[in-house]
């Protein structure tokens, strides 16, 4: 059952669902299945909401991604840095091969943030026939 409220928004943005009903997925396929990583539905398989509302819609989701990832990178190689106290350069790579595993999740996570931002959570919300 969707949750409405700032938890509700929270576990539908984190889980990639649709930010209408919060009850159908985003993308296709779950992240770590590894197959077509970057294909997202063209709409809701239960409200029929539209994920792509305009053409280009998804260009502001690479300044999420941007901050995200920037975050990501500053906080882990803090923790790295010092629990760890390896040099600069190594702490660097580590960084950089975290970032590519998180990558993916992190491309999904904007557009999820990005599209939630746009579209009201309507419970009651069902698909036209
Ligand atoms: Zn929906």
């Amino acid at each position: 059952m969707a949750k409405p409220g700032v938890i509700g928004f929270l576990i539908s943005t984190f889980g990639l669902s649709c930010p209408r009903c919060r009850k159908a997925d985003l993308f296709y396929y779950p992240v770590l299945r590894f197959k077509k990583l970057y294909k997202m539905k063209s709409e809701c398989d239960y409200c029929g909401q539209d994920f792509e509302i305009e053409p280009g819609f998804y260009y502001g989701s690479m300044f999420i991604s941007y901050i995200i990832s920037s975050f990501f990178m500053l906080i882990s190689f803090g923790i790295i840095k010092f629990a760890f106290k390896l040099d600069v350069w190594t702490t660097f790579g580590i960084v950089m091969a975290l970032l590519v595993l998180v990558y993916f999740y992190v491309f999904r996570i904007s557009r999820s943030l990005w599209i939630h931002f746009f579209v009201k959570y309507n419970p009651k919300a069902v698909k036209k026939q």
